[in-house]
């Protein structure tokens, strides 16, 4: 069979690059199929922790990781005209900054580049139609090229097509309340190595970080009804964003004066992918395309690399690959599912309030957090619980 060893992996987010990096190892031949132009190096700061950290480790990009750390402070908790109501230092409770930052499209573009010359990638590029036969898939791509391939890795993120044309029916979006855009905007003289973030008025939510020397991150969030399908194009995506961003004060004047220079723009509602089955016949289901947790958890990156590394071990060490998808599913749904139970509609319209006195209890919320007296208590506190804690969030397989 010509197919034999032959992957195709779709999507060349973090998920997909990261499995290719294993299946590779493994002596697979691997083809990543991704929709965008080029690679898509947006986003803000993601957070890899536990086991994600580890299997960055086992890769061998700890270091060049660790060289592009964001190297953000901490972040400064601010009224929405601007004016300072508390002060999170990296290190302290209920700051953004962990240990290990780094903005999303380098963690991308280490992915890319430890890949690219091992794999093949393939930009303008998504499947158009799939069939699984006996001993492999024929792929028909999007320009009408027709391959055969042993396995299909679908690795497209939240809004994937691929999924929806394979397993529609056993795939559930479990909507929180609210909107969700993560952008760069044109870094401006104040812009510092401190993260601001703002709770504005109307259930509009904004944080701003350090990015590249020429680009600020944004993220912005608001409460909105599900409007069902996201807007497809960028138009009317920044449109809704104008709307969120209108009369919430001078942070949400700046960002909303920079939305013209944005470019790669991620935006969609704040949801959950809770898939029943992660795989049918050769093609499997990895990171958000099936178990997104949404990236407010920071948790969806950590448990992309996880996925990927788990799923190219089984792969790897069972004949069968019905088998080894299903072992792929076994360790990592429980994962999974303790990771999205973090968040709940209900904890989103805490975190986003409407009225002027749920913004200024927010502040009195924050302003108390952030004194000495405070964040020595609740250091205090939080060292009792960890001791309790198993050291490890979650045991990572050995595939050697
Ligand atoms: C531009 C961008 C910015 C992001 N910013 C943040 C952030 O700031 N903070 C955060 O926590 N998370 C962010 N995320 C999400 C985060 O990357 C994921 O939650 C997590 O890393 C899991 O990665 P993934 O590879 O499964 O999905 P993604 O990172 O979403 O990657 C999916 C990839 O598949 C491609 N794709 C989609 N459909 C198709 C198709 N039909 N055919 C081929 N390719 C397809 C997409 O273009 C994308 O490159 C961002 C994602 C993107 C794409």
């Amino acid at each position: 069979m010509n197919a034999e060893k032959k992957v195709l992996i779709c999507g060349g987010g973090i998920a997909g690059p990261a499995c290719a990096y294993w299946l590779q190892k493994y002596g697979y031949i691997v083809v990543i199929a991704e929709k965008a132009a080029s690679l898509r190096d947006g986003g803000q700061n993601v957070d890899v922790k536990g086991a994600g950290q580890r299997v960055i480790e086992e890769m061998g990009l700890a270091e060049i990781i660790e060289a592009k750390n964001t190297m953000e402070e901490g972040h400064k908790y601010l009224g929405a005209d601007g004016r300072v109501i508390g002060v999170f230092p990296k290190g302290a409770l209920g700051t953004l900054t962990r240990d290990f930052e780094i903005l999303r499209g380098d963690l991308a573009q280490i992915f890319y580049d430890a890949t690219h010359d091992r794999c093949e990638y393939r930009f303008n590029t998504a499947v158009a139609h799939l069939e699984d036969k006996e001993d492999c898939v024929s792929v028909t791509f999007d320009d009408g090229a027709v391959e055969e391939f042993e396995f299909v890795v679908c690795a497209e993120g939240i809004g994937s097509s691929t999924r929806q044309m394979v397993m529609a029916e056993h795939v559930r979006f479990r909507y929180l309340g609210a909107y969700m855009a993560y952008f760069n905007i044109p870094k401006h003289p104040g812009d510092d190595h401190w993260a601001r973030v703002v709770h504005a008025l109307g259930g509009t939510f904004l944080a701003l970080r350090p990015g590249t020397d020429t680009e600020t991150t944004a993220l912005v969030t608001f409460l909105a009804d599900d409007v069902g399908v996201t807007p497809n194009d960028p138009t009317s995506r920044k449109e809704l964003l104008e709307k969120a961003l209108t009369g919430r004060g001078a942070i949400a004047d700046r960002v909303r004066a920079d939305l013209d220079a944005v470019g790669d723009l991620y935006f969609g509602p704040m949801s959950q992918v809770e898939a029943s089955r992660w795989s049918r016949g050769r093609v499997v289901l990895l990171g958000d395309a099936a178990y997104c947790p949404t990236p407010f958890t920071g948790s969806g990156t950590g448990l992309a690399l996880v996925g990927a590394y788990i799923l190219a071990g089984e792969v790897k060490d069972r004949r069968n690959l019905a088998e080894a998808f299903a072992a792929y599913e076994r360790i990592v749904r429980p994962y999974v599912e303790t990771a999205q139970k973090q968040l709940n509609p209900r904890i989103i319209r805490f975190l986003h309030v409407k009225t002027r006195l749920g913004v200024a209890i927010m502040h009195t919320i924050f302003r108390v957090l952030a004194l000495d007296a405070t964040q020595r208590l609740a250091k205090l506190a939080a060292t009792k619980r960890d001791k309790k804690k198993p050291a490890d969030d979650f045991l990572l397989p050995v595939y050697t």
